[in-house]
Formats: structure tokens, sequence, C-alpha cells
């Protein structure tokens, strides 16, 4: 279940991080969704666009982000445009751990995406992590540490 991304595309999400720092960044991840042969729920992700989001959240910037629902809708309609799918969402973590927070994970919802968040540590970007939102409802969701793999 790994997340496959070109190198460019990487690179650009982590500058995104940075450019916003000391606040956090957020955006889209574009691409495809596909099954893996054998595997029950098991999935492969791969990137190939990102859509930079504003981060609405302006109470507490620098440790909440959040998608505009209009903003989902246009992004989900330029994706089917170009026969893609929203395929995870991404954002920063500045001076903090590449680890989701309680938030970030109660307000994850869209099972089978990818949540990739960047540490940027006094404006440079250092890890990035992505996790799979597993399950299929709020009972059950889980988030599954998933391999990035750089193209
Ligand atoms: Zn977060």
């Amino acid at each position: 279940m790994p997340l496959t991304i070109p190198s460019p595309l990487h690179d650009q999400l982590r500058h995104h991080g940075e450019e916003t720092y000391p606040h956090e960044c957020c955006g889209i991840l574009l691409g495809k969704s596909e099954a893996i042969a054998g595997g029950s729920s098991d999935i492969a992700l791969t990137v190939t666009g990102l859509l930079r989001a504003g981060n609405t959240r302006t109470d507490s910037a620098h440790n909440r982000y959040h998608i505009a629902p209009q903003e989902l809708i246009a992004a989900q309609r330029q994706a089917r445009k170009s026969g893609l799918d929203i395929i995870g969402f991404y954002h920063s973590h500045p001076d903090h751990p590449a680890q989701f927070s309680p938030t970030d994970f109660a307000e994850a919802h869209w099972f089978g995406c990818a949540y990739v968040i960047t540490a940027i540590e006094s404006g440079h970007a250092k890890i990035t992590n992505s996790f799979l939102l597993s399950g299929t409802s709020e009972d059950d969701k889980a988030f599954l540490n998933q391999p990035i793999e750089i193209v």
C-alpha cells in the first residue's frame, strides 16, 4: 500500500510547508487509486498532481488545518476532468513531528486516502510521512503507516 509520488511533486509539497512557516500549509493530492491484485482492501496510490489549498482555519493556523468544502468540490471537479481522483491530502507541522495529531485523526474521513504530513523545523522541511486511512466507518477507522515511494 505504497504512496508513489514523483520527486518534483514531493519537493513541491515540502516547499509549500516552508513557505507558509510558521503556519501550516495544506493541499490535495490528485492521482490514481488502484487495488493491488490479490490484496483484500489493499490499494496503491499514485500522485500525479497537487492542489494547494488555503488554510481556512485562521484561529490557530499553526496547529490546525482545514480545507473549505467549496475548495474540495472544485478540486474534485478539476480532478475528474482529467480522469483523476482525490487520493489524499497533505499538510505541514511547524516545529512538530511528522505524526498525526488526535485532531488530524478525528477530522480524517476519506477512507483509502493518504494523509501526508511534513515536519517543518525552523522553516526547513524535515521528515515527510504518509498515513493511509483504512477502515469503512468512524468505528473501525485507523491510520496505517504508508511507505512513500519517490520516483
Ligand atoms: Zn496535523
